[in-house]
């Protein structure tokens, strides 16, 4: 919904007459009020400039609403979602509710969704079919739906007639309305549907509740122009749009300031940073110079797009210091036929001269992956070449998927020709290459001594600790607890495919 229709549907609303009593009828909200999010409109690129806005604030009206209320986000997907989640509770504060991560007590229920895998959003779908049973038993439950998934219209279509339950839908670009919606759906019988379909602006003063006080998410830009022929984002998070650099270096600042030890710099397509200002040539490799001038360890980017990755990010990152020796760096296909089909806008030989130059740059660096196999017409030898391309790079980790298609992208139209069980044995088959050199490159570590940022008590065993080395390896060894939050120094003991064994050495080297 744009905000014209906003506008539109908000005088439709005002002018209904508000029988609580009544039974819901959707097939008149659909005539009336409801407005659906529209890929085609998503898909739209204007001339229009970036619209920044400084003057959140919550109104007079909405301040006690969330008084002796709780609230509980679940989120799904990447590190993006995460963040949002962030400012979500930050805004659920500020209205005066609580947390809490018990679904009992709680008073709202929000879902912040993924829509980049058919899978994210079935886990969505079963998740709703169980808190319908928890809504019979609390009928003042809020239950929301909200994040990328809602900015799909056969998703809002299929939350309407099947899961009317739920009391309100919004999407990426109405987070900042919240208590707007809040408000809305205390008040309506029917559901609150907010999901506009724009470009995107960008609004600076949002309050944060961070997860935890050691690693730290960064936004610095938002959307993606990319359209590459699978991916579902550049409809809903709208064109690539880039926070004022003076924004980004107070806000990891202030961060340092409080202790983080790492930052994460976050954004659909990073490396883009910077091409949508029209006042001034900056970007990503500008804002990463100086943000290594900040006193806090460690410092990473993610996700990055090669066709945009350029020498200037490359120069900078050789500097080291606080920029760490790990690269994401998705390649997602080695043959260039596939990587055209996919709209990638690079090519096999143009990926490999890119990794030539970081590592030529970075000798040390460790270089991680994305990788779909089974995209339409991917014939045996392009799936070969993807096998080749990632023992050439000899990538570290990776994130392998196989092909399914996302409603609403141009691949979906595409007759996918690649039977299921052909899929799965690449999948097999790349998976044993990437499990193999993974192993190789933890040996790689035995014993050595590596800094290790402490998160926490691992998983498994309460009386080890779990941290990660800059390369994004995960280490466990016995320490006190003490260490928790800061760097430390770890001899490697033992490799396994995924985690590293190790003991503390010495003293703590980072105490903040
Ligand atoms: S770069 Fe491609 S894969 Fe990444 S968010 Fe943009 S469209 Fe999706």
């Amino acid at each position: 919904m744009n905000e014209k229709q906003r506008t539109e549907s908000q005088q439709v609303k005002e002018s209904r007459p508000t029988d609580k009593k009544s039974e819901k009828d959707y097939s008149k909200y659909f005539e009336k009020t409801y407005a659906a999010p529209s890929l085609k409109d998503a898909k739209r690129r204007g001339k229009e400039a970036v619209q920044y806005h400084n003057d959140f604030s919550i109104s007079e009206q909405f301040r006690d609403m969330g008084k002796g209320r709780k609230f509980l986000i679940r989120t799904y997907g990447c590190q993006m979602n995460e963040h949002d989640t962030e400012v979500m509770a930050g805004i659920f504060m500020a209205l005066g509710y609580e947390p809490t991560t018990d679904v009992k007590e709680t008073n709202v229920i929000l879902l912040n969704t993924c829509a980049i895998r058919e899978n994210a959003e079935n886990k969505v779908f079963g998740e709703l079919g169980h808190l319908k049973a928890l809504k019979r038993e609390n009928p003042d439950l809020l239950i929301g739906v909200c994040g990328c998934m809602s900015q799909e219209e056969s998703v809002v279509n299929r939350i309407l007639q099947k899961h009317q339950f739920v009391d309100m839908i919004f999407g990426t670009h109405n987070i900042h309305r919240l208590p707007n919606i809040l408000q809305d759906a205390y008040m309506s019988k029917e559901m609150v549907v907010e999901v506009w379909s724009k470009e995107g602006d960008i609004i600076e003063n949002l309050p944060k509740v961070r997860k935890g006080n050691i690693k730290g998410w960064v936004n610095i830009m938002y959307g993606c122009d990319k359209f590459c022929t699978y991916c579902i984002v550049p409809f809903t998070r709208g064109k690539e749009r880039s926070r004022r650099p003076e924004d980004i270096i107070q806000e990891v600042r202030h961060l340092a300031a409080q202790g983080y030890q790492e930052v994460t710099l976050l954004g659909q397509n990073v490396n883009a940073y910077g091409k949508d200002f029209t006042d001034m040539k900056y970007g990503l490799g500008d804002l990463m110079d100086e943000i290594r001038k900040i006193d806090i360890p460690r410092i990473r980017f993610t996700t990055s797009h090669p066709r945009d990755f350029d020498d200037r990010l490359i120069e900078v990152l050789a500097k080291g210091g606080n920029l760490v020796d790990h690269i994401h760096l998705p390649v997602q296909s080695g043959s260039s036929e596939v990587l055209k089909i996919m709209a990638r806008k690079y090519n096999r030989e143009q990926y490999l001269e890119l990794v030539r130059k970081i590592k030529a740059a970075i000798p040390n660096v460790s270089l991680t992956t994305d990788i779909i196999v089974g995209y339409p017409n991917e014939t045996e030898e392009q799936f070969e070449e993807t096998l080749s391309l990632y023992k050439e790079v000899g990538y570290d980790a990776a994130y392998t998927f196989i092909y399914s298609p996302r409603e609403g992208t141009p691949a979906a139209k595409m007759v996918d020709n690649v039977p299921m069980s052909v899929k799965k044995e690449r999948l097999q088959r790349l998976n044993a290459v990437v499990n193999e050199i993974s192993a190789q490159k933890m040996l790689e570590h035995k014993g050595q001594i590596v800094d290790v940022l402490v998160e926490g008590e691992s998983k498994n065993n309460p009386d080890v600790l779990a941290g990660y080395t800059t390369k994004s390896k995960l280490v466990n060894f016995v320490g006190p607890k003490s260490a928790i939050g800061q760097i430390v120094k770890v001899r490697i003991t033992d490799a396994k495919t995924w985690s590293l064994n190790g003991e503390m050495v010495d003293q703590i080297i980072e105490v903040k």
